[in-house]
């Protein structure tokens, strides 16, 4: 088992009003280690009853913390901050037994994800309204905003803590309650936050987590149930559109954070070591299944040969193996599906011509495991190029004009994040302002942080998450006329 200092961090049940609850039905499920398919734990299995007792205790909280001021708001939360960074450690171990990914990924992830709650203990202090020029001598207009109320939000498994903090801190800053679902295949991470909530003192029903095995269940009572009158969602641009279908009946506001097919493209002034550095964070980190990870990597003709070279060379000395040891750089897959599916694409790219310089793929070390592959010769008739591989498979595509780069890179129904890397200003504005994504990297493969706005564009959803632009999703503007004056 879990060797951890902070034992009470590891919970079976969920955390509703307060409490911790089991499934009304007595049902568990388990939660695995996809690194060797041994269980971690046998979950309460929740379903919609339990969720909308979860929904009524927020609704009920609601008002005593919308109406606390927002320095008491702000304390409690950074008190959570602190819990959450005195506890990495355990918070970590934890991650990586039920996600797969390296310990030093999960610590980071970790970190990122308070990060976000101290941001948004601060930056909820600073939510102003506007005195407005009235229309005659005896008006007045004035703007004040107002938390939404009630939020619930569903989560991926490839961030089981970050995903839920980037969402549930600005949802608590502006004075929402929160009712959380994590991916099924990850809930730990998200219990174990609840502890830590409790002992920050989040009063009874601010914050709650349900976990269940039956999204579908779980997700329809959060997206039916007029109470709520905010869902936030990450996963993919399939579920989000059911989603978003099902919360248009009660015209709920909604974030969605979706699908990527992020481009990452390479000019002939590019400083190349600096970009096959970038590349291989971009696309490795967390072997692949991030909805940032560079998913077609483009490189100019004139420094194509040299590129994949030194990419094939870097991408060869990845070490791949369970989260647990030291010198793992790439994990496990989340689960044997996954496996397939990133297979499919590589078959079918492999069919159609392209050649692989490191044909990793399915490995003996374990059913969830896929190796790190390279793949050149590629083009846009294969799979890949539409599809988001969420795997540790790199596609190099050939361009010859930075015409030809935009217009390939904006060829495709998302528009989460992208990135290149040259060194000529004139082209850093061009390619910047034609590139049809919310976030652009610039000489950068990892670009998401609290401070800055992250979310997408087209078919990759709506909303910000973090930065000043963050609480505006969890605030409603309020126009106050007065007359008679
Ligand atoms: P991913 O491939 O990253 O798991 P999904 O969109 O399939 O992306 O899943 C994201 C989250 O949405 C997961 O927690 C999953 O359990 C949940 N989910 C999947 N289908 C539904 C649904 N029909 N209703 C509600 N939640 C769902």
């Amino acid at each position: 088992m879990l060797d951890l200092k902070n034992t009470s961090l590891l919970r079976t049940q969920s955390y509703v009003d307060g409490k911790w609850i089991d499934a009304d039905s007595g049902e568990t499920f388990d939660v695995t280690n996809p690194a060797t398919g041994e269980v971690v734990a046998s979950i309460a299995n929740l379903g919609a009853a339990e969720t909308r007792r979860a929904i009524e205790a927020a609704n009920r909280a609601w008002p005593a913390w919308r109406d606390a001021t927002v320095k008491e708001r702000a304390k409690i939360l950074r008190r959570w901050f602190d819990l959450i960074a005195d506890n990495v450690d355990d918070l970590a171990k934890i991650l990586t037994a039920e996600q797969g990914k390296p310990l030093a990924e999960s610590k980071t992830e970790i970190l990122y994800g308070a990060n976000y709650i101290e941001w948004f203990s601060e930056e909820a202090k600073r939510v102003y309204g506007d005195v407005i020029a009235p229309p005659s001598k005896d008006k007045r207009i004035v703007v004040i905003k107002q938390s939404v109320g009630v939020t619930c939000s569903i989560t991926p498994w490839n961030f089981p803590s970050a995903m839920i903090a980037r969402k549930m801190a600005p949802a608590l800053a502006a004075g929402c309650p929160f009712v959380s679902k994590p991916a099924s295949e990850t809930p730990l991470s998200a219990l174990a936050l609840a502890v830590l909530a409790e002992e920050a003192e989040i009063p009874a029903g601010v914050f709650n987590v349900v976990a269940g095995r039956s999204a579908r269940e779980i997700g329809a009572e959060m997206t039916a149930n007029p109470l709520v009158r905010k869902f936030t969602f990450t996963g993919s641009t399939a579920v989000g559109k059911q989603l978003q279908a099902q919360c248009a009946e009660t015209i709920k506001k909604t974030s969605m954070e979706l699908g990527g097919n992020a481009p990452f493209i390479v000019f002939d002034d590019a400083d190349i070591d600096a970009a096959v550095k970038g590349a291989v964070i971009c696309k490795y980190r967390n072997a692949g299944q991030t909805c940032v990870c560079a998913n077609r990597i483009f490189v100019q003709e004139g420094i194509y040969d040299e590129f994949a070279e030194k990419f094939t060379a870097a991408v060869n000395a990845l070490k791949m193996g369970s989260g647990f040891d030291a010198d793992t750089e790439v994990g496990p897959l989340i689960t044997g599906k996954a496996v397939k599916g990133v297979q499919e694409l590589v078959d079918d790219a492999l069919q159609k011509g392209a050649n692989a310089t490191v044909s990793g793929g399915p490995s003996e070390l374990g059913e969830c495991f896929y190796a790190p592959t390279v793949l050149t010769n590629v083009d846009d008739k294969m799979r890949l190029f539409k599809e988001e591989i969420f795997g540790p498979v790199a596609p190099l595509f050939k361009f010859s004009t930075e015409e030809e780069a935009i217009k390939l890179a904006n060829d495709t129904e998302f528009g989460l994040a992208s990135y290149f890397y040259s060194r000529d200003i004139g082209r850093i504005w061009r390619v910047s302002e034609g590139l049809e994504y919310g976030m652009v990297g610039i000489n950068e493969g990892i670009i998401s942080n609290e401070m800055a706005p992250f979310g997408g564009i087209k078919e990759s959803g709506q909303g910000r998450e973090g930065s000043k632009y963050g609480l505006d999703d969890y605030l409603e503007i309020k126009y106050l006329c007065m007359g008679g004056i």
